[in-house]
């Protein structure tokens, strides 16, 4: 069992991501953002994107209820569907779920982020959470019987509630659940980088014990993919391979190693 996300980045190649995958004999469930389809339709809707930072540095969206409908449009509508339809057109029989769809993943709301605003720490609560379980038996329906789940954001919460959350952090608890070996986490660049604008820079292995101190190096958004790629392998995943999703055969080659290997 492979897990593959596809990032929500503007370049990322799906068509070849799911070409590749058609090839492909494993089984593998697919989990995918939608970012900058997100951004540019809270743009187009007059609804731009904050973006809260932690005390402890952590990037996150805030998620009021007018971001979570945009959302629903760009993760769960467009993006989800198109992909299924990719996903048809080559010959795999994907269903394309939310995380609200059969409960397929649950979640806690956050208590609230810690944020400065000037030098006052204030508590903010949106409509965010972490994923906590998986309906693994409603997937396993469906690999048994040879469908492809395609899964993205919301999440459910305690309160049957729609939350956002990191689709990082649903790929954690998915591995737990299909205990997974490998997962492959398609990105807008080589793949990590020892410094993010250096192309030359492409770290080609990391040993998970080495997570910790990377997760120092880095700011932002991958800051945060490194801390849910460290959690991965605290619950028993084998191999996460880093890899560019913008390349002609995004699949096969960061199975060919081309990304970084974290092992
Ligand atoms: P996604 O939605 O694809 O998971 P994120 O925005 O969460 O993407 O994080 C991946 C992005 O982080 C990359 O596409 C890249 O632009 C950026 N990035 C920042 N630092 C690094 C780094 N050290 N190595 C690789 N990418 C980095």
């Amino acid at each position: 069992m492979i897990i593959v996300k596809i990032g929500g980045g503007s370049s990322i190649n799906i068509p070849g991501v799911i070409e590749d995958l058609a090839a492909f004999d494993e089984r593998f469930v697919i989990v995918h953002g939608a970012n900058a389809l997100r951004d540019k339709l809270a743009e187009d809707l007059d609804q731009p994107k904050q973006v809260l930072t932690s005390v402890k540095g952590y990037t996150s969206v805030y998620s009021d209820e007018k971001l979570l409908d945009v959302m629903m449009m760009a993760y769960a509508g467009l993006r989800n569907k198109r992909i299924v339809e990719l996903c048809q057109q080559n010959g795999i029989n994907a269903v394309g779920l939310t995380g609200l769809d059969g409960k397929t993943v649950q979640g806690a709301r956050n208590k609230g982020i810690r944020v400065y605003q000037g030098k006052k720490l204030k508590i903010i609560r949106d409509f965010s959470g972490k994923p906590q379980s998986v309906n693994a038996p409603l997937l396993h329906l469906l690999l048994e019987n040879g469908y492809v789940p395609v899964l993205t954001v919301p999440i459910i919460d305690e309160f049957n509630t729609a939350i956002n959350t990191e689709n990082d952090d649903v790929v954690r608890v998915l591995q737990q659940a299909l205990e997974a070996h490998t997962v492959i986490n398609l990105i807008e660049a080589p793949g990590f980088m020892a410094y993010p604008d250096d192309a030359e820079s492409l770290i080609k292995t990391i040993r998970a014990a080495e997570l910790k101190a990377r997760e120092q190096q880095v700011e932002g958004r991958m800051k945060r993919k490194i801390l849910a790629i460290r959690k991965l392998f605290e619950h028993g995943a084998s191999k996460v391979i880093i890899a560019d999703g913008r390349r002609e055969h995004p699949i096969h080659d960061a199975l060919a190693g081309k990304g970084t290997v974290i092992e």
